[in-house]
């Protein structure tokens, strides 16, 4: 989609830095990170949610959260813990509707999350 933020992350026309790419993801920090350790991990392919990722192809979301698995060890945040949020819709606090898996983690995480 050509205006879509991630897309164009995607295609190099806006900068990340990128952590980890495999052949259909790609993840890279988030520019307002929210914990020590804060990375979006994206499909290649433009889906607008997670209910719409796993809906079209449930394949490419269980690569993503692989890939988000790869992140947190990567970071070193596997063994003492971390969270992948996928907020979905405006309510839950989307707004870039480019699915994406947050990894968080490197910091204690309350419980319910405001
Ligand atoms: O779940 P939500 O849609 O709110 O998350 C979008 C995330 O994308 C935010 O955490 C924001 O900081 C991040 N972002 C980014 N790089 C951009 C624009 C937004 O990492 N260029």
């Amino acid at each position: 989609m050509t205006d879509c933020l991630f897309c164009k992350i995607v295609s190099g026309d806006v900068p990340a830095k990128i952590v980890r790419e495999s052949g259909r993801t790609i993840a890279f920090r988030d520019i307002n990170p929210q914990a020590p350790t804060h990375v979006l991990v994206i499909p290649k392919k433009h889906h607008p949610t997670v209910a719409d990722l796993a809906a079209a192809d449930a394949g490419l979301l269980a690569e993503l959260l692989q890939e988000a698995g790869r992140v947190a060890a990567d970071e070193g945040v596997a063994e003492s813990g971390y969270r992948v949020v996928f907020n979905t819709g405006a309510q839950a606090g989307q707004t870039v509707f480019h699915v994406h898996a947050h990894v968080l983690g490197g910091r204690g995480l309350n419980w319910p999350p405001g």
